[in-house]
Formats: structure tokens, sequence, C-alpha cells
């Protein structure tokens, strides 16, 4: 059977795959959602699912095919409330298992821009999560959803309950919207061929932005959709700084203020330079220091170091410093191994996320690598050490082609030692700094920038406390990750190296 069923071009479903169709009914006059089996609403923004509580996980690190897209198409094109199930329905899944999953919204209005398209898609991820037991993490290609236990023997036992709370929610909060019509894949074979069209969508929305400039535009914006995640988060969008999600870029941002001026998406006019290396700037600041209800009180937007950009959780990578080449690792979520650290995506994502402000580790969006302020104060490429090979090709083209071989990935260096090797045989910018330890660039580590400056300073007296996000140990054969390690010392000595007897 060949369905119209494309993204950017028509693809055959296998005759053997159920595709069902239904209509969304009219809303209940008794209260919106009165026919929809769980409760919707704001008060589920942030819940999670654990695994046990789960009835099935849908995407997530252990499917590779899973994306969300929301496409603007003609009026013509969109058949208003229609809802298709492609494969299983959610109660023909088995318990307990995981599957790959897509979501396709498609909308229509006379003004509905195709600009839209990411800040349209970018509130599945609010909206999915009103309903009752059904969590939504991160976005585009890294959709991580589970649906309880709870909730499925409340009576959500199909995707169709799902699609007509997300339809009706979109329908009040975007009046423009004039058509909908969304389709739930849970057919691995059909997510998967439409998943490199998918990827496809979002690299061209991506590369919009590329050429814009800084320096150009009178205002940047904020979000705070990740708040319900990370309560002091807010994303500072430039034109060269993008989400850290990844799925909003500045002009996004420019399109959502005008079809959601009340939305989680606000203007912030750049005020005063305060440094244009670091990315400071003094409006932005206090916009930060607003909107993160005082917690952030400065941001400076390209160093992974000195009162760095926060990170709430769905980062689509997470830079990390490796005090012994003084230099940055960038791990992707989807990279399963470990880094030369030895920590994982997931242990790294743990400590940076939740809306810290944490020198040395920051969550990234892709784009963000592509630009020319890419963590310019640090260095920039020159400042990379590693990055996952995956990764790496697919920003090989933002990377200066005389470092292409100097960063290494996975393949070349899976721990410290290797690392070093590596740099300095291929003397990348950081292999003097290997080979003459005590000539280290005075960047701090997350020791040391923890604690308070009176006791940093040699051997005063007092009571210190600090934090280390997550340290690596190796006792008895096994391998053991402390997380969030917080010493308490009643006395720091800091001295030289050369000075230690
Ligand atoms: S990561 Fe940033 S831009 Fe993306 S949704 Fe969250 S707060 Fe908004
Ligand atoms: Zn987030």
């Amino acid at each position: 059977m060949n369905v119209k069923l494309g993204i950017l071009t028509p693809i055959e479903v296998p005759g053997d795959v159920s595709v069902r169709e239904f209509t969304i009914p009219p809303t209940p006059e008794k209260s919106v959602f009165a026919d929809i089996p769980v409760d919707v609403g704001p008060q589920y923004e942030g819940q999670r699912i654990r695994k046990d509580d789960m009835y099935v996980e849908l995407g997530g690190p252990k499917n590779k095919h899973k994306f969300e897209l929301l496409v603007v198409r003609r009026v013509d094109e969109v058949d208003d409330g229609k809802l298709i199930i492609i494969g299983r329905d959610l109660s023909e899944l088995e318990e307990g298992g995981s599957y790959p999953f897509a979501v396709l919204i498609e909308v229509a209005g006379r003004d509905v821009e195709r600009e839209a398209e990411g800040v349209l898609e970018r509130r599945i991820h609010e909206f999915w999560n009103y309903n009752e037991g059904c969590m939504h993490l991160n976005q585009r290609y890294d959709i991580w959803l589970r649906i309880s236990k709870r909730s499925v023997r409340k009576g959500l036992t199909s995707f169709k309950y799902i699609g007509t709370a997300l339809y009706r929610l979109y329908k009040a909060a975007f009046p423009v919207i004039e058509k909908m019509q969304l389709t739930f894949i849970t057919e691995p074979r059909v997510v998967e061929q439409l998943y490199e069209q998918a990827l496809k969508v979002y690299e061209i929305r991506d590369s919009r932005i590329l050429g814009l400039r800084d320096e150009e535009v009178d205002e940047f914006y904020g979000c705070k959709l990740c708040q319900s995640f990370a309560p002091t988060h807010v994303c500072v969008i430039t034109p060269e700084r993008s989400a850290n999600c990844g799925a909003i870029t500045w002009l996004d941002a420019r399109v959502a203020v005008k079809i959601d001026p009340k939305g989680p998406i606000f203007p912030i006019p750049k005020g005063k330079l305060i440094d244009s290396v670091k990315g400071e700037y003094e409006y932005v600041n206090e916009a930060l220091r607003k909107a993160s209800g005082g917690a952030i009180q400065r941001v400076c937007l390209y160093t992974a170091f000195d009162n760095p950009h926060t990170s709430c959780g769905c980062f689509e990578c997470v830079a990390f410093y490796i005090p012994e080449v003084d230099g940055l690792g960038i791990v992707h979520r989807g990279y399963a191994g470990p880094t030369p650290i030895g920590l994982k995506f997931g242990d790294i994502a743990d400590a940076a996320s939740g809306g810290k402000q944490l020198a040395g580790f920051h969550g990234l969006g892709i784009v963000y690598m592509r630009s020319r302020k890419f963590l310019q104060a640090d260095g920039g490429w020159s400042r990379v050490a590693w990055i996952t090979s995956e990764l790496k090709q697919r920003v090989l083209d933002a990377i200066p082609l005389d470092l292409r071989d100097k960063i290494a990935t996975e393949n070349e260096a899976s721990s410290i030692e290797e690392l070093q090797k590596f740099l300095i045989e291929r003397s990348h910018p950081l292999a003097q700094k290997i080979k003459a330890p005590t000539t280290l660039a005075p960047t701090p580590t997350l020791a040391e920038e923890s604690l308070k400056p009176a006791e940093a300073e040699g051997g005063a007296e007092g009571v210190a406390e600090f934090t280390l996000p997550a340290v690596p140990a190796t006792i008895g054969g096994l391998r053991v990750i402390l997380k969030n390690v917080r010493i308490r010392a009643e006395r720091i000595v800091l001295k030289r190296a050369e000075e230690r007897k």
C-alpha cells in the first residue's frame, strides 16, 4: 500500500502493518478533557516515571529510531481532527517494552508561517506532559517517553486519547492553527523510513540561522519552558548561541514571541556589552536574575567556565572539563560508551543538569557547535580534546581544518593516558600544557572553583564545603561512581606542586 505518509516524500507502508484512522471527537460540553480517561493539566509537568512504574517506553536510549516533528502544511493538505495510528496501539504493546516511536503533527492556517514549526513542535514536550502518567523528555530525534501502568489501568489504552488532548491543547493555545492532524507510529519499519526525512527537516531548519551574527541583532530571547524540570534554568537564545535542546533557534524564538506572547519565550534587549569575548550583556544578566528567581546572577554566553549558561537536562550534548589535559570533552546523548574520564553521558548529564551553573560541565545544542562564537572565551575548538566519533562526523565541517585530525574520539582514546598520548602525537594545541604540566592555564578545577575565596587561599581556617558532580573509582575490580560528592573540610592547604615535600 502506498499511503500519503511522507514528510518530504511519500513512503511505502508495508501491507502487513495496521493503519487505523480516527476522528477527534468534538470537545465535551462538561469540561474540555471529560472524555480522556486520565487527568490533563499543567500540574503533571515535570513528572518522572520510573522503570518499575512504566507500562511502556517509547523512544529513549534503547531505540535508535524515534522522533517528533511538527510541520506546517497548506490548508488544503490537512484533514482537521484526523488521527492516524500506524502499527500497534498502546494497549497492544507489550507491558514493560521499549519501542521505536514517532509523532508527526501537521498543522495549517492562513496565518501559520513555516518559521513557526520549531517553536510549535517544542510545545509537544509541555502538552504531552500535561497528561497524567505520560512522561516526555527531550526533543526532535532524542525523545524519551513513558506511559505509566497506573494511567493504562485508568483507561489510557490508546494513543487517540493523547492525540485528542494534544489537539485540544494546541487549538486552545494557538488560535491561528485552523487545522491539525496527528500521526502516531509504533511500527519500527515505518519509523525507520521516516527518521531520515525528519533529520533532513531539522537540518534545513537549523541552516536558516547560520550566517546571522549576535552583533547584528538588538535583542536576544529567553526560554523558560524547561523550568518544569529545572526550576532555575533559562536558555538565552542568540543567533550564535542556539538553545541547549537544539530545537529553538533565534529565528524560531522571534516567531514564538509573535504568535505566543504570553508563552515561555520572551525577548531580552541586549543592553550594554560587558565582555565581548565571554559574551556577557547587562540586560541578559538582568533578565536571567528575574527569570531564575534570583538563582542566577550573571551569565557569560560563550564559555563553559566563568558563570556559564545553565543546563536544564534536555541538551543534545554536554561538554566536560578534563583537568589532565586542560581541555574539554564533548559527548552526545546517543553515545552509550564511557568517556576518557570514566563517566558515561548519563553520569555527566546528571551532574550538569537541573538548572545549575557548574563550571566545566556545560550542556550544548549541536547548532551552537557550528557557531563562530562556540566557546570562544575558552579557546573554541582548540580547547576540545575529545569528542564522540558520531558527533565529530556530524560537525566535521565546523571544526577548523588544522584541528580535525588532532581531536580524539573514542576510537583513539578511551582513557586519560591514551588521550594525553594522542594529543602529544598529533601536536594538538593542548599538547604543550600536557608536556609541561606546571604551566597549565589557571582554569580552576571543579573542586577549587567551588571553594569560597577565603577558604581557597592557602591554609585558611574554618569549614569549607564543596561539591564534585561525579567521582569515578575502582574498588575491588568494580567500577564505582560516586555522584554529587559533598566534601566538608575543616582546613584546606593549597600549595604549588613544586612546594610539596
Ligand atoms: S532547552 Fe532551553 S530553549 Fe529548549 S525548551 Fe528548554 S528552556 Fe527552551
Ligand atoms: Zn530542557
